[in-house]
Order: C-alpha cells, then sequence, then structure tokens
C-alpha cells in the first residue's frame, strides 16, 4: 500500500521500550563511514578544491545553525564546545596540509582531508594535557561532520534533536542515551542492540517508546520519513498508510485503557492473593528519577547506576559531587531505602572523560570493568564509598558492588570499604555504621560460590542481564544472537534456585535487578523460585504488580517447580505465557 507516494514497510525488531509513537524520523548515523578513495584527474582537481571549499563552508554553516538552534537548551560550556569546532574548520595548517596532500598524490579530497585529520587526532590525543587531548576530540567530531558533507550524507549531534522527532541510529550509546532530551524524542529505533543494552535501559526508564535490533533501518530510512514505532510488539513501520494510522490509534486507545487498568492498582500493596508481599523497588540512573520513583509507589531504589553520574561528566566527579548526588536521593526518598551501586564502568559502557583508564579491549564484557577497574583504582573508589557513607547519614542507604566473581574480591572491596570509614571517622563526619552491604549476582562464578559469598554481606541482588549473558556466552548488546538470550534456559533457572537456595540457608534476602525482574511475564517465575525483591525501571511497575496482586504465590512456587523439571525452554516460555494470561483476564 502507498503512504505519500512511497510503499509502507514493516521491519521486525525487538520490542524494547513500550509504547507506540508515529512521527518523521531524525536520522542519526554515528556509525563509521566509508571513506571512497579514487584518483582525480588532472583536468577536475580546480573542481575537487572547489567541492572541498564548498563542504568548509557548508559545514561551518550547519555547526553554526546548531549553535543557534540548540543555544537555549545548553549551558555555556556546552556552546563553547561549537565555538572549538568552528576553530578547527578555521585551522589553516588543517586546511593547506589537506590541499598539499591533494596537490602530492591526486586523491579525492575526501581521503586526504581524513588522512591529515587522522594525524592530527593521533598527536592530540597523545598529548599530556588534558585540554589538549580534547582538542582531539573536536577534530574528530569535526572531522566526521565535514566528510558526511563531502560524501552528501548527513552528520548530527543527538543533542540537535529538538523537535519531536524519532530518533533512528544505527546504535546507541550509553552516554549518548542519556543526554537524550525526552521532550523531543518521540521514539528510538537502532539496528542494533538488545533489550538488555544499556541505551534500552535508559529510554525505558523515559517511557520512549522503543524498538532495537531493526537491522538494516538506518539503510533504508531517510530523515524525515514518516515511521510507527511499536514498543508492544517490536515493529517499525516506515511510510505507514491512513489504514494502518487508524489501526494503531485504535491500538494506542486499547494500551492506554489497560495502561490506566494497571495504573489503578498503583497504590496498592504488592501482595499475592494469598497474602505474600513482594517487595518491588526501583532502578534509576539519575538523580532526577526519584520523582519516577514515588510516582510509580516503588519502595525505594534497588539498583541507582551511579555510572550515568561518571558518563556525563567531563572530569571524574569529586567525593561531594557525588555526595551532594546520593544525599538528594537519600533524602528524596527517606525513609525508603536507596541501594546505590558502585561504578560499573567498562563493557558497553567506556568512560568519556577518561577513555585511557580502560582502553581498546578485544573482549571489553570480560575485560577490565567495574569492581575490577575500581580494585585497581582505590583512591577514585573510596571517593565513591566516601560519598556513598556520608550520604547514608541522611536517609537509608545500602551499598552495592556489581560483577564480583568471588569471596576474594568480595573481602578486597569490603576492605576498601573499612578504609572509607576509618577516613570519615577521622574526619568526624557521620555515616551509618551499620550500613547494609549487598553483592550482585551476575558472573557465573558468583553464583555457583553465593554460600562462601554469603558471610561477607548482607544481601544478594541478582543481575540478571550480566548473569544470562555470562552463563549463555550471549553478548548482551548483539543483535545477530539476540533471539539466543534465553532467561527460560534450563540452566539460567538452576543457577537462579541455586542462588536464592544459598542466599535463603545463610538468611539473607535476595533480589533480581536485571531487566527479567521488571518483565511481568517472569516475575511470577522469580518469586516462586522464592526471590524476596524484584527491582524494576518505575515505568514497569504497574503491570508486574498487577500480576502479583493477581495470582497466588502457590501458583507461582507450582510454576517454579514445574520449569525448574522442564528441558524444553520453549515449552517453559509457553507456561509462563499461559500463566500470564491466565492472571492478567482475572485481575
Ligand atoms: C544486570 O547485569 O542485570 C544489571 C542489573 O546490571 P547492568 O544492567 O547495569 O549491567
Ligand atoms: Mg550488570
Amino acid at each position: 500500500m502507498e503512504s505519500h507516494g512511497k510503499t509502507e514497510t514493516v521491519i521486525r525488531g525487538v520490542a524494547a521500550s513500550r509504547g507506540i509513537a508515529h512521527g518523521q524520523a531524525f536520522l542519526y548515523l554515528q556509525s563509521e563511514l566509508e571513506i571512497p578513495r579514487y584518483t582525480v584527474e588532472p583536468a577536475r582537481r580546480a573542481a575537487e578544491i572547489e567541492r572541498f571549499d564548498q563542504a568548509l563552508v557548508t559545514t561551518r554553516q550547519q555547526i553554526a545553525k546548531i549553535q543557534l538552534e540548540v543555544s537555549t537548551n545548553l549551558s555555556e560550556a556546552e556552546a563553547l564546545i561549537f565555538d572549538a569546532h568552528q576553530m578547527v574548520l578555521e585551522d589553516q595548517a588543517l586546511i593547506s596540509e589537506t590541499i598539499r596532500e591533494f596537490e602530492n598524490s591526486g586523491l579525492n579530497i575526501e581521503t586526504c582531508f581524513n588522512a591529515i585529520a587522522q594525524r592530527y587526532i593521533s598527536a592530540f590525543a597523545e598529548i599530556d594535557d588534558e585540554y589538549l587531548r580534547e582538542r582531539a576530540a573536536d577534530i574528530k567530531d569535526v572531522t566526521r561532520r565535514l566528510l558526511h558533507v563531502l560524501l552528501g550524507q548527513t552528520a548530527r549531534q543527538l543533542t540537535e534533536l529538538v523537535e519531536k522527532r524519532i530518533i533512528v541510529a544505527h546504535e546507541i550509546s550509553p552516554s549518548e542515551s542519556a543526554g537524550i532530551d525526552r521532550s523531543a524524542a518521540l521514539g528510538i529505533v537502532t539496528d542494533s542492540g538488545s533489550r538488555t543494552s544499556h541505551a534500552v535501559i535508559v529510554a525505558r526508564s523515559m517511557k520512549i517508546p522503543s524498538v532495537v535490533g531493526a537491522r538494516s533501518l538506518t539503510a533504508v530510512v531517510e530523515d524525515g520519513d514518516w515511521l510507527i514505532v511499536d514498543g508492544y510488539e517490536g515493529l517499525v513501520i516506515l511510510h505507514p498508510t491512513e489504514e494502518t494510522l487508524a489501526r494503531y490509534r485504535i491500538i494506542q486507545t486499547e494500551k492506554s485503557s489497560f495502561e490506566s487498568r494497571l495504573m489503578a492498582a498503583i497504590e496498592l500493596p504488592p501482595e499475592t492473593a494469598d497474602g505474600v508481599h513482594v517487595t518491588l523497588r526501583a532502578n534509576i540512573e539519575k538523580a532526577d528519577e526519584v520523582g519516577l520513583v514515588q510516582q510509580y509507589h516503588a519502595d525505594g531504589v534497588g539498583l541507582y547506576r551511579t555510572e550515568f553520574l561518571f558518563l556525563n561528566a567531563t572530569t571524574l566527579p569529586t567525593e561531594e559531587e557525588q555526595y551532594a548526588d546520593y544525599r538528594a536521593i537519600a533524602e528524596g526518598l527517606a525513609p525508603a531505602t536507596v541501594t546505590i551501586r558502585t561504578l560499573d564502568i567498562g563493557g558497553d559502557k567506556p568512560l568519556p572523560s577518561n577513555p585511557e583508564l580502560i582502553g581498546p579491549e578485544a573482549n571489553p564484557f570480560l575485560g577490565f570493568r567495574a569492581i575490577r577497574l575500581c580494585l585497581e583504582h582505590p583512591e577514585m573508589f573510596k571517593d565513591q564509598l566516601r560519598a556513598i557513607l556520608r550520604a547514608s547519614a541522611h536517609g537509608k542507604v545500602e551499598v552495592m558492588y556489581p560483577m564480583i566473581s568471588g569471596p576474594l574480591e568480595l573481602e578486597a572491596v569490603n576492605r576498601l570499604l573499612g578504609e572509607a570509614k576509618a577516613d570519615l571517622r577521622a574526619r568526624q563526619l557521620a555515616f551509618d555504621e551499620k550500613i547494609r552491604v549487598g553483592t550482585m549476582i551476575e558472573i557465573p562464578s558468583a553464583a555457583l560460590a553465593a554460600d562462601l559469598l554469603a558471610p561477607h554481606c548482607q544481601f544478594f541482588s541478582i543481575g540478571t542481564n550480566d548473569l544470562i549473558q555470562y552463563l549463555l556466552a550471549i553478548d548482551r548488546g548483539n543483535d545477530r544472537i539476540a533471539h539466543l538470550y534465553d532467561p527460560a534456559h534450563p540452566a539460567v533457572l538452576r543457577v537462579l534456585k541455586q542462588v536464592i537456595d544459598a542466599a535463603h540457608r545463610q538468611r539473607l534476602k535476595v533480589s533480581v535487578c536485571g531487566e527479567m525482574a521488571g518483565d511481568a511475564l517472569f516475575a511470577p517465575l522469580l518469586i516462586g523460585l522464592g526471590v524476596d525483591e524484584l527491582s524494576m525501571s518505575p515505568p514497569l511497575l504497574p503491570a508486574v504488580k498487577f500480576v502479583i496482586r493477581a495470582m497466588k504465590f502457590s501458583d507461582a512456587e507450582k510454576l517454579a517447580t514445574d520449569a525448574l523439571a522442564q528441558t524444553d525452554s520453549r515449552k517453559t516460555q509457553e507456561m509462563i505465557l499461559a500463566f500470564h494470561h491466565r492472571h492478567m483476564a482475572e485481575g
């Protein structure tokens, strides 16, 4: 069928964040550019230089336009970045060297410019001066923009998104996603990624409908194209027809009346029909999400991912800055508990302010990440521990460690916590002496050694996103294998059961804070396996609470027993789905 003269196309991806969006595409092409390389005939050389000059002018105009458009949204410091970009474009050395390279080699201007720019970028990146090192990033940005202009493609920043549009990108990094203006992003669609990639987690907490793993979408979508993002079914409908739009209007009405039905129970206790209480808490990434935690009646925060405080900063946040941030959350939610997770940088979350801290790695998810990095940088880590401890004087705070692999590591971290406490005592600063310490169980070795970890902490929180990734050897961000990421896999269920039983034997409570916890399909199974708490992105809470209130704990236990006996995970999925439908209809 035709719409605006273009054919409607349905592209299937992975449903990442619920909701339906209809709007025009904001094409965000961040991926590596393919730069063609060819020889320019002598007769065309003057025209090639003219093309370069013209591209410089266009790029300067582009930057000036963005600067103007976004100036009201930007801080002084951010606006200055654009000045720095203009300076790069006016750098006579860069321009004359490009032209000299062109005259010597006769190769097309993109190839020459890129060669010179890359030389500058590496030279600046190696300089031992922070200001000059940042210039490398400016040159990189401008180079990309200029090459896009030369190649006739669009290059932009996500911060340029000022009018309501749907972001269409190859991929979005966690730091980019944290910078998205939620009032301007109608929806997000990416070629790559899976349900548990960090950018998706951020989209979900911002309630932005999102579909990921849509493969070649960026190759077929043009900037300004109309599309629908169906974050329930994982569909992207390009050039929707009038009929499709009408159908989606009906779906949207149905969905919003369903959401209202779920929201109607939001203030009621999270208790099963046979009276078992399940604590429901919130996962947050930024301090300003405290309002969301309250709006969805979460019992405090079960996971505060502190790394976003680091991802958005141009320098490492100090103890004082962190303290102010953690304290605001603790005070805002007191007397409810806030579980602050220590820095989990690395993996798919590089640190833009200090890229050299981690450096390039062949296997980032198996690399220098989270607690491994913190143990090698004890002073940086203790800044964070002291900040968390000081916040504990202003509310109910717990500290939780990510990526613990075994008891020795946990003991080492606890020693540093002891040192941080001693520092504060010496400085006569208040903190909760009895602060509770938790360990994330997200590495298979920690799961298998859970009984050995239990004596060194007060609670466990199972990070199913990573645990499943490591257990099944499935990169959680890789769309090609996303279908193999199977929370119903018998090995996953066995490991969960083992961790929960090991914890309970030593009277430790167990939470789940991975995305599985906020999935209303899987929540009954987790509860049936014995999980005490579920922590999730706040907008997911209503559906989970609804199903809990509709089901009996004894039925969830039976579901878990049947699931554990199942060898075929597709059958387990069917059982889970049937259980869900039964209770959603009844509730
Ligand atoms: C997890 O791994 O399940 C988790 C909650 O941590 P993150 O998603 O931040 O890695
Ligand atoms: Mg994790």
